[in-house]
C-alpha cells in the first residue's frame, strides 16, 4: 500500500480544482486603457448607432444605380463631399456626386462608383460612368457596426484592442472589468540572496523577479516580499506580510526536504491545503490551499518548474480572477519533432522550439529539459504535452502544444 504521501494529483484534475477554487473579483470602473486583457464585468449596451448614416466605402460617386444601367453613361456632378462633411445636395436623375470614403451619402443615390471604374471629363462638369452599380455597391449601412440600445458586449468578453475600440467609438471612455488581483509573492531559502548582496556562496533569487513579471503579464498586481529564510517563523512572518493579497505565491519550500516549511506554515496560519503534489513533471511538489478570499500555491522551487506551475496554474487563476470564462491556456495541434520516451505516470511538459513547416507547428525539445537550471526555459516557444499514461510518442505524432506566456 503507497502511503497517502505518495499520492499525486493527475494533472488535469489538479488545475480543474484549482479554477474551482477562483472566482471573478469584484467590478471597477477603469479607463479603457487600464481594462485591456481583463473581461467585461457587465453587458454593454451600444449608446450610439454606428456609423449614423448610410457612407461611401470608396473614394468614388454616388450615384443613382438605376442611372447606371447601361455604361458607359454620363453624369453630371453636382458636389464634392468630403469625409466629415454633410452633402448639401440631392441626386435627381442623371446626377451624381464626387464622393470619399467614409462621407455619407447624399439622398437620392443608392450606390458608389469606385473612382477607378470612371472616366472624369473635367471642363464638362460631367464624368463618365464605366462600371454598372447595382443599389447597395460600395455604401455602408447605417447601424452596421452598432445600433442604438442593443447589446454590444455580453458579459464575460475578453476586452482586447478591438473592443476597446468598439467601445470607444460609442464615446465610452471607462468599463467595468473585475478589479486586477493582488499576487502577494517572495522566495524561501537559506542559499538565496538579492542581485545586490555579495553571494557568499549562495545565489540569486531569480524566482522572485520570473514570478513578479508573470503576474504583471497575466494582469495582475506583483507585491515583491523578498526572501525568507528556511525557518518556519521566517516563512511565516511573509504569509503575516501577504495577508489581504488575493493570490499568494511561495516560491520553494513545498517539497518533503527537512527545511521545507511551506506547507506547515500555509496549516498554520489556516489555510486549508486543497492539494499537494501533482502527477506532472516539473512541477509535482505544488501545494494549493485557500483560506478566506484568497488563493496559496506553494510552488515548486526550481526556476523552471516554477515557472511552468505558474503557467499551468497560476495563470489560469489568475485569468478566472480577471472575469474570463474559459481560463484554462490556449492549446494548438503539433508534431513532435523527434521521438520522446519517459515512463509512465507523470504528464510531462516537454519545452520545445515550434517551427512551423510543411503545414504543420514542428516541436523541437530543447537539448535541456533539467528544471533546475533557467535555460531550459529560456528559447522555449511551447509546451509539449507528453501524456501520462504514455511511453513514447514516435517523432510525427500529433501533439497538444500550449504556447508559452513568458516568451519575450
Ligand atoms: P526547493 O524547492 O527549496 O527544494 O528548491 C529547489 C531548487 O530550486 C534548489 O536548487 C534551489 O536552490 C532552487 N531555488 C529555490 N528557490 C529559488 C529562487 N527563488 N530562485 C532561484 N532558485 C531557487
Ligand atoms: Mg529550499
Amino acid at each position: 500500500m503507497p502511503s497517502s504521501d505518495e499520492v499525486l494529483l493527475p494533472f488535469e484534475e489538479a488545475r480543474e480544482r484549482v479554477l474551482r477554487l477562483v472566482s471573478p473579483l469584484p467590478g471597477e470602473w477603469v479607463p479603457l486603457e487600464q481594462a485591456v486583457g481583463r473581461a467585461i464585468a457587465e453587458d454593454v449596451f451600444a449608446a450610439r448607432t454606428l456609423p449614423p448614416w448610410e457612407n461611401s466605402a470608396m473614394d468614388g460617386f454616388a450615384v443613382r444605380a438605376a442611372d447606371a444601367s447601361e455604361v458607359p453613361r454620363r453624369l453630371r456632378v453636382v458636389e464634392t463631399i468630403f469625409a466629415g462633411q454633410m452633402p448639401q445636395k440631392a441626386i435627381a436623375p442623371g446626377e451624381c456626386s464626387r464622393i470619399m470614403t467614409g462621407a455619407p451619402l447624399p439622398a437620392g443615390a443608392d450606390a458608389v462608383v469606385m473612382q477607378e471604374k470612371t472616366r472624369s471629363l473635367p471642363q464638362s462638369g460631367e464624368v463618365e460612368i464605366l462600371d454598372r452599380p447595382t443599389p447597395g455597391t460600395n455604401v455602408r449601412a447605417r447601424g452596421e457596426d452598432a445600433r442604438e440600445g442593443e447589446r454590444l458586449l455580453a458579459k464575460g468578453t475578453a476586452l482586447g484592442v478591438p473592443e476597446a475600440a468598439l467601445l470607444w467609438a460609442q464615446g465610452m471612455t471607462h468599463v467595468s472589468v473585475p478589479r486586477k488581483p493582488i499576487v502577494a509573492l517572495f522566495s524561501t531559502g537559506d542559499e538565496l540572496c538579492r542581485p545586490d548582496e555579495p553571494p557568499n556562496g549562495r545565489i540569486v533569487d531569480s524566482n522572485s523577479l520570473a514570478l513578479a513579471l508573470a503576474v504583471e503579464r497575466a494582469g495582475g498586481i506583483p507585491r515583491r516580499l523578498g526572501i525568507a529564510r528556511d525557518t518556519l517563523e521566517e516563512v511565516s512572518g511573509k504569509l503575516a506580510r501577504a495577508q489581504g493579497a488575493d493570490v499568494v505565491l511561495i516560491g520553494a519550500g513545498a517539497s518533503v526536504g527537512e527545511r521545507d516549511f511551506a506547507r506547515q506554515a500555509l496549516q498554520q496560519i489556516g489555510v486549508r491545503i486543497d492539494f499537494w503534489r501533482v502527477a506532472m513533471r516539473p512541477g509535482k511538489p505544488l501545494a494549493v490551499g485557500t483560506l478566506g478570499s484568497s488563493t496559496y500555491f506553494a510552488l515548486p522551487g526550481n526556476p523552471t518548474s516554477t515557472l511552468v506551475s505558474f503557467e499551468l496554474f497560476v495563470r489560469p487563476a489568475i485569468r478566472k480572477l480577471l472575469g474570463h470564462p474559459d481560463a484554462s491556456p490556449v492549446r494548438v495541434p503539433g508534431r513532435a519533432a523527434e521521438t520522446l520516451r519517459k515512463k509512465p505516470g507523470l504528464t510531462h511538459f516537454v519545452r520545445v522550439v515550434g517551427v512551423w513547416k510543411d503545414g504543420a507547428l514542428w516541436a523541437h525539445p530543447l537539448s535541456s529539459q533539467t528544471s533546475g537550471v533557467i535555460r531550459s526555459a529560456s528559447l522555449a516557444t511551447h509546451l509539449l504535452v507528453f501524456p501520462s499514461d504514455r511511453t513514447e510518442l514516435p517523432s510525427g505524432e500529433a501533439v497538444e502544444l500550449l504556447p508559452l506566456s513568458w516568451v519575450g
